[in-house]
């Protein structure tokens, strides 16, 4: 092991290597969340990024021996289903991830647990259902159905019964449908003229992404007035699918691979045209698909 403590390099991200043989191995998986694990153990930095990493230390101190080898190794699981991979710990917290040779990426060993755990056992039906936004969000905002939709999420005995049916808990507030699909009705402006900045082209695309479409539109309207205030030529991405965050957090890759295939081409083009892509909700983007892949450019 190296006697440097921390880098202060850039971090960089390899790619998930997620088509090797060896990625779906779970003894090998379970051995470097072991290797993982202790590091963090001993670092503790991210305590209060979210609930996997006290998870994991409550997991190590009430332990047999107080450290790593008194865990069993099938509760690391638990630390798995606490982490919905936004990357914090690995964007501005871990010293040690790559370049430093202790190559610690949290959040990318979580998702490959994530996608053995898929691969071995699937997913319950509610997290098929919730994962699937863009077929959820088009039958959702059906006209008259989306009324019915959103009044029933609020009837506490129509709550009950998907919380019996479904899993989904009673009182967990469930976001409204639109009943006008922002791409439906958005009015992007190209008539302005073209003023290129010293880093950026001058020209937006948006990818409105499910949420902005289906349920939450205004977000999608207001960014468009702030761009036609700012007099920046602005257009709709031409087409688009689920960014593949949902699937993501499923750990169905192949899912996030087929979404990717759909828009990368798209985004690329407009890339290649000097376009700049401007994303409803920053959370959804387009480094969820490059996470899976080499070939993003
Ligand atoms: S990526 Fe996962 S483990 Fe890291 S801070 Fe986010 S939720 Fe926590
Ligand atoms: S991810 Fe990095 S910074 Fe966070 S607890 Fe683990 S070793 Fe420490």
């Amino acid at each position: 092991m190296t006697t440097r403590e921390g880098s202060l390099e850039a971090p960089k991200r390899h790619p998930l290597n997620w088509k090797q043989a060896d990625f779906y191995n779970e003894d090998q998986l379970l051995e470097e969340m072991g290797r993982v694990f202790d590091i963090c153990h001993g670092c503790r930095r991210c305590v209060n990024l979210c609930t996997a990493f006290p998870k994991l230390f409550d997991l190590i101190d009430d332990g047999k021996t107080g450290e790593l080898d008194g865990v069993e190794k099938q509760t690391f699981w638990e630390v798995v289903d606490r982490c919905y991979l936004c990357d914090m710990c690995f964007m501005t917290k871990c010293p040690y991830v790559p370049p430093h040779p202790w190559n610690i990426d949290f959040p990318h060993l979580m998702l490959r647990a994530k996608a053995v755990k898929y691969k071995k056992q699937g997913a319950p039906f509610r997290d098929k259902l919730l994962a699937n936004t863009d077929t959820v969000g088009k039958l959702a905002t059906i006209p008259v159905v989306v009324q019915m939709t959103n009044t029933l999420t609020k009837v506490p005995i129509a709550r009950k019964l998907m919380e019996s049916t479904l899993g989904i808990h009673a009182e967990r507030k469930l976001p409204d449908y639109a009943p006008q699909k922002f791409r439906n009705y958005a009015q992007p402006n190209a008539n302005f003229v073209e003023k290129k900045g010293a880093r950026t082209p001058g020209k937006v695309a948006i990818f409105a992404t499910c949420y902005i479409n289906y349920n939450e539109p205004n977000i999608g309207h207001d960014l468009l007035q702030i761009l036609a205030h700012n007099e920046i030529l602005t257009c709709l991405v031409e087409q688009e699918v689920c960014c593949g965050m949902p699937q993501l957090e499923l750990g169905n890759l192949e899912k996030v691979e087929e979404y990717k295939n759909k828009n990368i081409p798209v985004l690329a083009k407009l890339a290649q045209a000097d376009v700049c892509h401007s994303f409803c909700r920053t959370f959804l983007h387009a480094d969820v698909q490059a996470r899976i892949t080499a070939d993003v450019p």
